[in-house]
Formats: structure tokens, sequence, C-alpha cells
């Protein structure tokens, strides 16, 4: 990228900067322009170009340079166009962490083709969904899905191993490419799709995201450039990389030519020692990892630290205090989806605000809004919509969604409350609205009663929801999670609620849990939460 806007929009106070130049539209226009330039292929290969032996990528045990990564992607490339996969085609990639995932990712992006990206634990009945959907005719799959891709496609298309380490299969992508002619780069446009995401389909079937070279660049050069990320910078992470977190991390290293140590799966120990052994300055994780992270009893030096990002879920302000004192530091919190890329984080400088997430990013424009879309004042709790150059077009073939998830002028529903701070313009997210609960016709906001309880010495985390209530029409229930092993005295406990929330806001129930259930983002799945608190409810009071 060329030509980057002066040095006032990069901070200090980089957001703030960047909201006093939305009214400069002339500015606006063309950071927004700067940042969607080019094409994912393109970016990389320039970038490793430059400098091929810097150490790029640490995963699954092997270790690769810019130089060796690109040349990895012009063979996987070379060989996937000689196999017949066209510009525009679509190819399921599913795997783990591994060198072969991000080859077999970089080789598809570079034949002009688009990513069917796959979480690893689909099941065939899911995978079904995602190949009849996106129509694609081939993947690169690890065990166990490669076995249930080859009977989805039958003869009608071809699989091929991702493997980590040494290939030992016959059909394994590093064997086949072995004699690949390599393929440069092509010439495209930025809005061509580069990716087709699902979203986790927790209602209905997943729906597809089409995200084009603009959303995907813009999404991450905006965060680079607010984070400050620099070729020195090294990277760990155990995030999959089927999912936009994680891969953006990806993103960010090739971009920026700097080098990234990623695992397949958190494994603290592991995790730390990687921290400690590369001089780690950035981490990327979820609350559920700085969960797992502050429960581990060992040690380790994280003095190299200069940024612990945290995002994709609500981190609770007691977990942020824990992180802090572990890590010497506090943690960025950064707030984004599949369909809007990386909205908000906040700044690098300047107050980090456990539970707030920040402002928007470079380029991001943000609104909080009633339900007939009209802007709210601060402090007010509403729908978050956001315009920018990472946000998508629409879900593929799919009008009536698409229609229903953006308002007039390119504004994208995301689904989240929240509240904009009257003081700083912090963004507060308070729970999707999907799971907004009406009780006794008044609204609770989930993670408003969920703050109160982890503010308990009591309570180490909490998941609010509404069950159906014949009285209430849905009754706020709540399940707590020990802090320690001495459980909860919910007295004690509805007392704490009820001097600090109006009574239709405090919960009817309290359900103990050992753990809450999580998706492998660490969600919460709250739709489980409502199951087990109707089985409650039918078995009676015990
Ligand atoms: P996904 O599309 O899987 O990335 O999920 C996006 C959703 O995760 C958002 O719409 C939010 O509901 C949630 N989310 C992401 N980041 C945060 C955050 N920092 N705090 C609270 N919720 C978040």
């Amino acid at each position: 990228m060329t030509n980057l806007p002066g040095p006032d929009l990069l901070a200090p106070g980089a957001a703030e900067a960047w909201l006093r130049h939305l009214g400069e539209e002339a500015d606006a226009e063309r950071l927004r322009a700067e940042l969607s330039e080019g094409t994912l292929p393109r970016a990389f290969h320039q970038v490793a170009a430059r400098d091929p032996g810097r150490t790029a990528l640490t995963i699954g045990g092997e270790t690769v340079t810019h130089g060796e990564l690109d040349d990895l992607a012009a063979r996987v490339g070379g060989w996937l166009q000689g196999r017949g996969v066209e510009p525009g085609e679509r190819v399921v990639l599913c795997g783990g962490n591994s060198l072969d995932l991000v080859a077999g990712y970089l080789g598809i992006l570079r034949t002009g083709a688009v990513v069917v990206l796959a979480g690893p634990t689909l099941t065939e009945h899911e995978l079904r969904h995602l190949v009849e959907n996106s129509g694609a005719a081939c993947a690169l799959a690890q065990d166990p899905a490669l076995e249930k891709l080859s009977s989805i496609f039958g003869d009608d298309g071809f699989v091929v191993a991702l493997e980590s380490g040494e290939p030992t299969s016959e059909d394994s992508l590093r064997r086949a490419i072995s004699d690949g002619e390599p393929l440069e780069p092509r010439d495209a446009a930025s809005d061509e799709v580069a990716l087709l995401a699902y979203t986790s389909g927790t209602t209905g079937q997943p729906k597809g995201v089409p995200l084009s070279h603009a959303n995907l660049l813009s999404s991450i050069r905006a965060a680079m450039w607010s984070w400050r990320w620099a070729p020195e910078d090294v990277l760990v992470h155990a995030l999959p990389l089927s999912h936009q977190h994680g891969l953006g991390g990806v993103h960010a290293t090739l971009l920026s030519g700097s080098r990234a140590v990623v695992h397949d799966g958190f494994d603290p120990g592991a995790f730390c020692e990687a921290v400690e052994s590369e001089r780690a300055t950035i981490i990327f994780a979820v609350p559920a990892i700085y969960e797992r992270l502050v429960e581990w009893e060992g040690e380790a030096d994280y003095s190299s630290l200069r940024l612990a990002i945290s995002g994709s879920a609500a981190l609770s302000p007691a977990l942020a205090r824990k992180v802090s004192e572990l890590l010497g530091q506090d943690v960025l919190e950064r707030y984004g989806s599949t369909e809007s890329g990386l909205s908000v984080s906040n700044p690098y400088e300047g107050p980090r605000r456990p539970g707030l997430v920040g402002l928007p990013l470079p380029g991001t424009e943000l609104a909080v809004v009633d339900d007939e879309g009209r802007c709210l004042e601060p402090g007010e709790d509403g729908e978050i919509v956001l315009r920018g150059p990472q946000v998508f077009s629409g879900y593929m073939d799919l009008p009536d969604a698409t229609r229903e998830s953006f308002y007039a002028g390119g504004w994208f529903r995301t689904g989240d409350i929240g509240r904009v701070d009257p003081e700083d313009d912090y963004l507060t997210v308070t729970g999707r609205s999907k799971e907004l609960i009406i009780s006794g016709g008044l609204n609770v906001y989930p993670r408003e009663v969920e703050l109160v309880l982890e503010d308990h010495p009591a309570v180490e985390r909490a998941a609010v929801v509404g069950a159906p209530s014949e009285r209430w029409g849905e009754e706020v229930v709540a399940f707590v999670v020990p802090e320690g092993g001495d459980g909860v005295d919910t007295g004690a406990l509805a007392d704490h609620v009820r001097e600090r929330l109006s009574a239709y806001k405090c919960p009817k129930r309290f359900i103990e849990i050992g753990e809450l259930p999580r998706n492998e983002l660490g969600k919460v799945q709250r739709d489980e939460l409502v199951r087990a608190a109707e089985e409650e409810t039918r078995a009676g009071p015990s």
C-alpha cells in the first residue's frame, strides 16, 4: 500500500482523528480506497519478493520464510490450474491449522478461485450444505473431513489431502505439487470475491458470506494500522484458521513481512512456551483462551508482549483484570464479525477499558439505532450498524436475508445490541438482539445482568438466558460458574443482584454449572442453556 494517510490518522488517538476526518469526504474516500487497494495474492507476493529470506510462519512444527511460502502458493496455484480450477470457481478448504492448510489457501487465491472456508469439525451433513450451496467441485481437506468430502463429491469432483509435516498419503497436496508449474499472481479487481465464509448458523442453515479482496484487505489493514503492526512483530495464536479471527493473523503477517507462530488448538503450556521463546510481541485470543491462561499454574516470561488482543466474544471485566495482572498490561479488545470484518477496537494508546470494545477503526462508520433504524443518543441501547470498505455486500443467493440485513446507504445491521459512552464514545456490546430477553414486556440485556453477576467474588463466569415462562413470557435465568471450589450461595447472589438491578432484570432462577457450553471460538452456546433451563422447568422443583 502506498501513500498512506498522514500520521495524524495513525495515532496517538488514531480513531478519534479518523472520526474528525470523517467530516471531510475527500479524505475519507481516499483512506477507504487505499485500505481496499489490490488483491491478497498480489499484496502477499510483493511483500515476499521484497525480503524472501525473512521467517514468516511456524506452524505444525514447520517453519517457512516469506519466500518459501510464496513459492508454495505459486506451486499449489499452478497445480490447481493444471487440474482445471478456474477464476471464480469454488474450492472447499477444510482442515486444522497446518502449513498445508496455509499453502492450500494461498494457492487457491492465486488461481483466482474462491476459497470456501470450512471448519475442521463440521459434520458430513454440514459439509454437504456447504458443497451444494457453494457449488464447489473440489476440496483440499484433512481427515476426517477428507473422507466425508470424498463421499459427498463422489465422481463429480476431487479431493486432495492436507497433512501436517511429511506427506504420507498418496493424494497429498505436497506430493501433488512437487512437479507443479509455479503460477504468478494474476491481475484482478479488488472487488472480486476471494473467500466464501459461512455464518455459524445457530438459527437455520449457515449463510454464505462472500468477502472480496477489498473487504479482507481493508479489514486487516485498518487494524494493523491502528495496532502499529511492524515487520519486527511476532504474533502467537492458537485460533482456527477456518475463522476470520485466526485467518486475520496470517493476513497481517503476510502483509507486513512479520512472523507468526500458529498452534493447532490451545494448550497453555505450549502457548506460553512459544510466547517466551519466540519473544512474541502480539497475541490473539478469545476470552475462553484467556480464562484458561489465567488458570494455568505454570510460569512464563511475558515481557516481550506489546499487545494482548481479545475478540469474538465478550470479555468480562473480572477476567480482563486477571489477564492484566498476569501479563502486566491491559488487554486490547476488538469487535468484528464475519460479515463486517474488524470494525471497532480499543485505541493502541489511551485507556483500554475492560468490557468496552472501543472506537471505530479507520475507514469504519458506526451508529446505534432503534428498531426503525433511527440514530439513538449516546448512552441509549440499540442495534449496532456499521458501514465501511470491510463490510460485505450481501449473503450469497439470499436476497431476502440481504435486504433484512442492510439499511439504506449500505449500513449493515450487525444484530448486536450496544451503546456508545456519552463521555468518550467507546462502544459497549451488550449482546445479540436475538438474545434479548423480554420479561413481562420489558427488555433485559443479558450482558448487563452477567456483568453484575461476574462482579460477585463467588462467580467466575455467568451466562443469562430467557427461558419460556407462562407468567412472564420469558423469565431471566442465570447460569453461574463458581469461582474456586466452594459453590455459590444463591441467596447471597440474589441479594447482590437485587441491590444493583431493577427487579425485572433479576434472575428468577440461578443454576450452578461447572463450565459454560461453548463453540470452538469460545462463544457461549445460549441455545443449549435455554434447553437446560427448560428441562429444569419440566423436571420441577427438586
Ligand atoms: P463471527 O461472525 O463468528 O465473527 O461472530 C461475530 C459476533 O461475535 C459479533 O456479531 C458479536 O456478537 C460477537 N463479538 C465479536 N467480538 C466481540 C467482542 N469484542 N465483544 C462482544 N461480542 C463480540
